[in-house]
């Protein structure tokens, strides 16, 4: 599996293959000659934590707003 990170708005996106047409998810850019990084299928505690913060935060301004 591959990871590459967005140019444009910093967000990561996966892939199970880098030859492919490389779009990013968030803001649609092409990253296909962007460098890649490999990454194991097996859960990152640092990436569970920040998602986890990050629906936290969502739930927060939805309860504010
Ligand atoms: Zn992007």
């Amino acid at each position: 599996m591959y990871r590459k990170i967005c140019k444009r708005c910093s967000n990561k996106s996966y892939s199970s293959s880098k030859c492919v047409r490389w779009i990013c998810p968030y803001c649609g850019v092409d990253l296909r000659y962007e460098s890649s990084t490999v990454v194991e299928h097996r859960i990152n505690i640092e990436e569970l934590n920040e998602k986890i913060g990050q629906m936290r935060g969502r739930l927060i301004y939805k309860e504010l707003s």
